[in-house]
């Protein structure tokens, strides 16, 4: 995503010309209240206190100036004697008060001079911090792009896409079919308000697009921006959540007015759960003050509104269910357009849509790729034909193969293979036995997906995989289904179980997510003992409490213990099956297991291949590659 650069490049200040300042105004009052410093000195003579009264008392000087604890003399032959003493010394004391004596004594005041010292001494600490704080707020202003000048933390930092510039349309945004049809109205609406104006239409001020990461809702919101060519304001509402208090709001006037001065015009706000939170989610004193002067100040803002201003607010979110229902209500973001993962003829567009810049070899087949990315997000997909695209150019290839684009699959799905990893012996065959172990007990049941392929090659963080993948999109999960993962799960470790005589370590994510699967099915599903249970579904409440997040069950000990036996159930069962599978499969899974040691890994035909045949013959399966 390219994003032009913000118009104010940051101002970089110098920090050493604060430092200048701050030492010119130090010089500046010392050189004020200390005259010593200024060239008078040289004339003047310091002598002992009893030297300057003999001089007095032999009429030797024209004038005596008493300031403060300084005597100072002139005498008649044009030299400047100087003397301390006691402050309190008056010329009483002095006997400088002779009525026969002609010389002038004066006493200079020094309590004016004085009040401004104290005054300017007292305000120098307060100068300092100003000063500090104008270096502070440019830096803070400077280094997150843009609004240099002091004090202006206010300023939003929306990026302004030029409508000249942003050319995004429908056409670049693949399925999504029903969102597009949605926002349309709202295009149209950009495109000429007057129309609906006219008709007494009342326009939704806000739409807010709920869906998965990377599905494409930034994309749309900018497309309908491109589509009615108008400017598109785009802002993160994480970055409303900043450590001054009071910015955010701010930043949201600011970003109003602007987006009003350029009306018609979009506002999108990305992430909108950041700050659309409603109260008592999530721990943390901090920011939540903050987050909630902003949401207000938006409410304010959209309620705000003059009905014939089109400036219409785009929000984004993948997490609905944490929204504040103030944001919700009519009015606000009434509309709500739901942007799903891609379905397979989706996903086969969105491949299309992205190719277009590539150049694929003639013979490839982007709907193989789409039925085996199930689950995948636009943005995944465009990874995908990035990866291959990456790998073609790294073997100097000039189009990209369909292998190219099935490893790039299996690349983003799974993660690079790392080869390099050191592995001995004894632990590729663990290895090998737990992975064929899942891939054993997953297909002896009914509904787990078919295994896709099996693999000792490590990836990422996994030292070996057996990948199950769904032949089609499926929007339900049973009860049973659920039961069949939790067996094809503990198909690793019973495995090692079974072979070795022992369990390993590798088994660790396995049960992890075995123990959230019962979970769930207990907790969220109603999927537990409902004579035990009911039907009900156990929640947690997360309240913030003394700044930390507290959580709270909304159900008994007693029931806490049920759930727990119930899951603990579930879980036991599901490994009794588990074992009954795979002790009924034990050679098979060993001879299994000697080819993946060989091979590295075994495909899905190779692997339904050793159930056509049968256990008994030892049967040749030859490898294949597309
Ligand atoms: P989201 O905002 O939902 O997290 P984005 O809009 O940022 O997702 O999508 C990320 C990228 O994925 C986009 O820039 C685009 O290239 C690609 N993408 C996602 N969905 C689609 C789609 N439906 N059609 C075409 N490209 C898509
Ligand atoms: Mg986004
Ligand atoms: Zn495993």
């Amino acid at each position: 995503m390219k994003r032009p650069l913000p118009k104010n490049a940051p101002r970089r200040s110098n920090p050493f010309s604060y430092l200048f300042v701050i030492a010119l105004i130090g010089a500046t009052l010392t050189l004020f209240f200390q005259p010593d410093f200024t060239g008078k000195r040289k004339k003047t003579e310091l002598i002992p206190l009893s030297e300057l009264i003999s001089k007095y008392e032999k009429q030797q000087l024209e004038k005596v100036e008493i300031k403060d604890h300084k005597i100072t003399g002139t005498g008649k032959n044009g030299k400047t004697y100087e003397s301390i003493k006691e402050t309190f010394a008056g010329v009483h004391d002095l006997g400088l008060n002779n009525p026969k004596n002609k010389t002038a004594v004066e006493i200079v005041d020094t309590s004016g001079e004085k009040f401004w010292m104290n005054v300017l001494m007292g305000a120098a600490p307060f100068l300092l911090l100003v000063l500090f704080l104008i270096f502070l707020s440019r830096r803070v202003g400077g280094s997150m792009g843009g609004e240099g000048g002091p004090f202006g933390f206010g300023k939003s930092r929306a990026k302004i896409y030029d409508k000249t510039k942003h050319k995004t349309k429908f056409s670049n945004v693949a399925g999504c079919d029903e969102a597009k049809e949605e926002v349309e109205e709202i295009v149209d609406f950009l495109k000429n308000p007057k129309k609906y104006q006219k008709a007494g239409a009342t326009i939704p001020k806000g739409i807010i697009l709920i869906g998965p990461p990377g599905t494409g809702k930034t994309l749309i919101a900018r497309a309908i921006a491109g589509e009615a060519s108008v400017p598109f304001f785009s802002v993160s509402g994480s970055e409303f959540v900043e450590m001054f208090v009071g910015v955010g709001a701010s930043r949201v006037r600011d970003l109003f007015k602007t987006a009003k001065r350029n009306a018609p015009s979009i506002i999108f706000i990305d992430e909108i759960d950041a700050i659309g939170k409603h109260r008592g989610v999530g721990g943390g004193s901090g920011g939540h003050d903050e987050r909630e002067q902003t949401l207000n100040q938006i409410l304010t803002e959209m309620d705000g509104f003059e009905p014939d201003t089109s400036v219409i607010i785009v929000g984004a979110t993948n997490r609905p269910d944490v929204l504040d229902k103030a944001l919700l209500r009519p009015g606000r973001f009434d509309r709500r357009v739901t942007v799903d993962l891609p379905d397979l003829s989706a996903r086969e567009q969105i491949l299309k849509v992205h190719i277009k810049e590539k150049t694929l070899a003639p013979k490839s087949n982007l709907r193989k790729i789409a039925t085996k990315t199930v689950g995948f997000s636009g943005a995944d997909l465009e990874n995908i034909l990035n990866e291959a695209t990456i790998a073609s150019v790294k073997k100097r290839k000039k189009s990209v193969t369909q292998e190219d684009l099935e490893n790039a699959v299996e690349k983003v799905a799974m993660g690079p293979e790392r080869r390099s990893r050191r592995i001995t012996k004894d632990e590729r065959e663990i290895i090998a036995h737990h992975e064929v172990g899942h891939a054993i007990a997953g297909h002896s049941t009914k509904n787990c997906e078919p295994v896709h392929k099996i693999s000792i090659i490590s990836r990422g963080n996994a030292l070996g995989v057996t990948w199950f993948l769904p032949e089609e999109d499926k929007y339900l999960v049973s009860e049973q289904k659920f039961k069949d993962e939790m067996v094809s799960l503990h198909g690793g470790r019973i495995a090692e179980m079974l072979v070795f005589g022992q369990t390993t370590t590798g088994a660790a994510n396995d049960l992890e997510r075995i123990t959230k699967i019962a979970r769930n099915m207990v907790m969220t599903y109603g999927m537990g003992d409902n004579k035990k249970l009911g039907p009900v579904i156990f929640t947690e409440k997360t309240t913030p409490y003394l700044g930390f997040g507290a959580n709270e069950k909304e159900y008994s000990p007693e029931t806490a213990r049920m759930i727990d036996e119930e899951v603990k159930r579930l879980v036991l069962e599901s490994e009794e099956q588990c074992k009954k599978f795979i002790k009924k499969k034990l050679p098979l899974l060993k001879k299994i297991a000697q080819d993946l040691l060989k091979k590295e890994t075994i495909t899905k035909e190779e692997f339904l291949a050793y159930f056509k045949q049968g256990t008994s013959k030892p049967q040749e399966v030859k490898t294949k590659t597309q």
